[in-house]
């Protein structure tokens, strides 16, 4: 893979925008070089000074504790941000395109429509896997990017080794892993092979296992060469002060994080196992994630809408290629789960 040859025309050819914090980093007495507030900020804390454009206390931490070096890691607003930033540094709007495996996660495709970028779509199997079929029609694709999620959403499973690894070996795209969800599954993350496999792009967050979706903190975990022109593009401030400083004391706090991770898969295995036995249900899909896919009989959306009857909101998934008759649920606390139980238990009545 030659790298620049993926990359936009005009981002191999654009001077990124040079912030003040870029141009001189540190402390000074007197800091009049960004037009910040020097008599401090209004509300309860002072966040009166930008924040460091690249992050770098943050990544420190994030370097050690995924087992990367700070240069491979570029943090967003969201991975979501990082979704739109790899799209639009790679498609050329009108002309090029995305390769997403339905049925997968919603905001490839519209981060793909927002840009103008085409987009190709080769099913998964019934089983939510790879073909033959489907590896030879993205080996064969001229896309810019392919997503892998794995765990998929909202499917729930890894994606398996072998036919990531061929795709890894074979596109002639940069090979997005969406790992969302990897905190919960059995699998190790494919950071772990960044080293074999400059092509490889993988997506984590601290939304889920890490519980900080409100904050908003996605990582990019890639080449330093791709981290680089990721960096190029973003926006200079793309992660507020008050997340960085709060992002600092929340992966300090890793003890909690296990304690949530273990009760949350516990539940995911409580429901496994209980779910099975509801009459109204006709499948469910094993997950390596933080939530179910279900398939429902007679009728899923009714049932969707006898849980939402009860205060009980899922997502009803029935209208996903792949997905009919199936709602995503997602595990919640130990009560929650109970009332999601009863609720099934009870319908139709
Ligand atoms: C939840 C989720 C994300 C996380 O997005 P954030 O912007 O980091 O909150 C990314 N990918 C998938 C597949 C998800 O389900």
């Amino acid at each position: 893979m030659n790298l620049d040859n993926l990359i936009r025309p005009n981002v191999r050819a654009m001077q990124p925008y040079s912030s003040a914090r870029d141009e001189f980093q540190g402390d000074a007495r007197v800091m009049l070089d960004a037009n910040e507030n020097s008599q401090g900020s209004v509300g309860p804390a002072a966040y009166n000074r930008y924040p460091d454009p690249l992050q770098r206390l943050v990544k420190t931490e994030v370097a050690a504790l995924k087992h990367v070096r700070p240069e491979q890691i570029f943090l967003g607003n969201g991975s979501d941000e990082a979704i739109d930033l790899l799209v639009r540094l790679t498609c050329v709007p009108g002309q090029d395109s995305i390769l997403v495996l339905p049925p997968t996660y919603g905001m490839y495709e519209v981060a793909a429509n927002l840009n103008d970028v085409r987009v190709e779509r080769v099913p998964l199997t019934s089983d939510f896997q790879l073909s033959e079929d489907a590896i030879a029609k993205v080996l064969a694709s001229s896309a810019k990017l392919v997503f892998l999620c794995s765990p998929n959403n909202p499917t729930g499973n890894l994606l398996h080794q072998t036919a990531v690894e061929r795709i890894l070996q074979g596109f002639s795209g940069l090979v997005v892993v969406d790992e969302a969800y990897v905190d919960f599954a059995a699998a190790p993350s494919w950071t772990t092979r960044l080293a074999e496999f400059e092509n490889l792009v993988v997506l984590q967050t601290l939304s889920k296992a890490w519980g900080l979706a409100g904050l908003r903190l996605g990582m990019a975990f890639a080449s330093p060469a791709v981290i680089g022109y990721l960096n190029k593009i973003k926006p200079p401030y793309n992660v507020s002060e008050a997340t960085q400083q709060h992002v600092l004391a929340g992966l300090a706090d890793v003890g909690r994080y296990e304690t949530m991770r273990q009760q949350l898969l516990e539940g995911r295995r409580a429901l496994e196992s209980t779910l099975p036995s509801l009459p109204v249900v006709e499948h469910v899909f094993p997950s390596d994630a933080n939530f179910l896919l279900v398939r429902f009989r007679p009728d899923a959306t009714a049932m969707y809408q006898h849980l939402l009857a009860r205060g009980i909101v899922v997502r009803n998934r029935t209208t996903q290629p792949g997905c009919a008759g199936c709602l995503r649920l997602t595990v919640g606390t130990k009560a929650e789960n109970q009332q999601l139980l009863a609720a099934l238990q009870q319908y139709p009545y």
